[in-house]
């Protein structure tokens, strides 16, 4: 099927077309610039901003396909998780065309649009895979055996997202928003095993009850401790040391749970997902760890991972060639949209 997806649930207007899983159109509008000063995504600012960007990028990913409206079998959106308001502007905007076009619609989760997106890269999922869902509101383990059925969650982070952190890190090495590209560019230059800081959730006591479970927050407060006693001390701090040790801290947790997961439950593939798996220590560590026991990962390609319309128009397609029902023309958009609903 030709599905149009609509994203605009944070700071990014996104609209992709795909036919199937190939990819036709991903244009993108980011008011990211806009929220730079605050250090992090002003609601108000986003909402505005996708009002003003959505019908110019609508038209731009119609061009860039070479279709027209008409031609589109169904149009997908966001409807939540997310900014209330700015899930708002991309919800009214797909039901007003659904309605001009007389198309079917439908209201998809951002996070299983954020595994979806694999396909556009990768094919078709197999049965089961385990999915690392890793941005900068979630971070979640999986269990993947048809998206349309569903996902199965095995563990979530019971503080702050992987890309908070990465964010919050940032700010204190006086990096700019958003704080994963910068901090990965400098890890690079940087030693990962400079400074030991902590593993959340790792220890044998707190595997009995998080096992699949994430923590960040005590990282971050960690690495902010290690940051004013140097400054306090009146030494230099080394930016591309602690950049590349407090990311081999989230990656090395991240893949090592996800591995066991796998292997806890027989699964011989892991996808990784979300705006946080286009970090290129991930991707690396997750790819060395997985050949050792013989899993696959597939990660579709950074600008793939964090928020596109594309992704959307992924998922959108799934649900259409899986026969699953369209959402109704007054489908709410709902902020708060629990990861085991993935359409409306
Ligand atoms: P959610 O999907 O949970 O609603 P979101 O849509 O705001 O949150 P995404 O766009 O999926 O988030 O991801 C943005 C996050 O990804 C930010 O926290 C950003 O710092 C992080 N990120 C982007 N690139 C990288 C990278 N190379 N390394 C680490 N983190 C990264
Ligand atoms: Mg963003
Ligand atoms: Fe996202």
């Amino acid at each position: 099927p030709l599905v149009l997806g609509i994203e605009t649930s944070c700071d990014e207007t996104g609209v992709g077309i795909v036919r199937g899983h190939t990819l036709l159109a991903d244009a993108l509008a980011s008011s990211v610039d806009e929220h730079a000063r605050f250090g992090g995504v002003v609601p108000e600012v986003a909402s505005r901003a996708h009002l003003e960007a959505i019908v110019p990028t609508m038209r731009r990913a119609l061009d860039e396909a070479g279709v027209t409206l008409a031609d589109i079998d169904a149009i997908a959106v966001t409807a939540g998780p997310g900014l209330a308001g700015a899930l708002l502007v991309g919800v009214a905007a797909a039901k007003g065309y659904a309605l001009a076009a007389e198309k079917p619609i439908y209201g998809v989760n951002h996070l299983a649009a954020h595994v979806a997106v694999d396909t556009l890269e990768h094919g078709p999922l197999p049965e089961r895979s385990i999915a690392l869902l890793v941005s900068g509101g979630h971070s979640s383990l999986l269990e993947v055996d048809d998206l349309a059925n569903g996902v199965t969650p095995l563990g979530a982070t019971i503080d702050d997202a992987a890309g908070e952190a990465f964010d919050k890190v940032a700010r204190l090495l006086g990096m700019p928003f958003p704080g994963g590209p910068p901090i990965d560019r400098a890890a690079r230059d940087g030693d990962r095993d400079a400074i030991a800081f902590p593993r959340g959730l790792t220890a044998p006591k707190d595997l009995e009850r998080h096992r699949y479970d994430f923590s960040f927050s005590g990282l971050k407060t960690a690495v902010a401790r290690w940051v004013e006693a140097r400054e306090r001390a009146g030494e230099p701090v080394p930016v591309a040391d602690v950049a590349a040790a407090f990311q081999e801290a989230v990656c090395d947790v991240l893949t090592a749970k996800a591995i066991d997961a796998c292997r806890e439950r027989g699964i011989e593939t892991l996808v990784i997902g979300g705006g946080v798996a286009a970090n290129s220590r991930l991707r690396a560590l997750a790819e060395e760890r997985c050949a050792k026991y013989g899993i696959v990962v597939r990660a579709p390609r950074p600008k793939l991972c964090t928020d596109n319309g594309a992704m959307v128009a992924a998922l959108g397609a799934h649900l259409v060639a899986s026969g699953v029902a369209p959402s109704r023309l007054d489908l709410p958009a709902d902020s708060a949209m629990p990861l085991t609903i993935v359409s409306v």
